[in-house]
């Protein structure tokens, strides 16, 4: 892992768009279905939007019908931090990237195999990376 990035939160307005900035920084939530990334499926790597570190990738995403983009998976086991969440009278495990501390979504045990999780993130807090295919060493 990266080493940890600290900004305050004036720099953190400087670089986010204020939709960004409201869901990484003020643990913001974006309208179920209304992410770029709840339909997207190419092959590649998401990484967190405010920092760039590497979090998740495709090959661990799937359509969970929830109405944001779901992973079962983390792309490192530290690469994302848990947290309880009390707010908005339920109790949930909120998700921050574990570089920069901003929030990314929650998690919750109704995801598929191999792990059983759904890791529930908002596409503004992502940033998907295109990756080829990558080619085996033999061929
Ligand atoms: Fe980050």
């Amino acid at each position: 892992m990266d080493e940890k990035i600290k900004l305050t939160e004036t720099e953190w307005r400087v670089r986010l768009t204020p939709e960004q900035y409201r869901i990484l920084r003020e643990k913001g939530t974006e309208r179920a279905f209304t992410g770029k990334y709840e339909s997207f499926f190419e092959p590649g790597l998401y990484r967190c939007a405010a920092c760039g570190q590497p979090l998740f990738e495709s090959a661990t995403k799937y359509h969970s019908g929830s109405g944001w983009p779901s992973f079962y998976a983390p792309i490192e086991p530290d690469a994302v931090e848990e947290h309880g969440d009390h707010s908005a009278f339920m109790v949930r495990t909120e998700i921050t990237c574990s570089r920069c501390g901003s929030h990314l979504g929650h998690v919750f045990e109704d995801g598929p195999q191999p792990t059983g999780l759904r890791y529930c993130i908002n596409s503004a807090a992502l940033t998907f990376e295109s990756t080829p295919e990558r080619q085996k060493p033999d061929s």
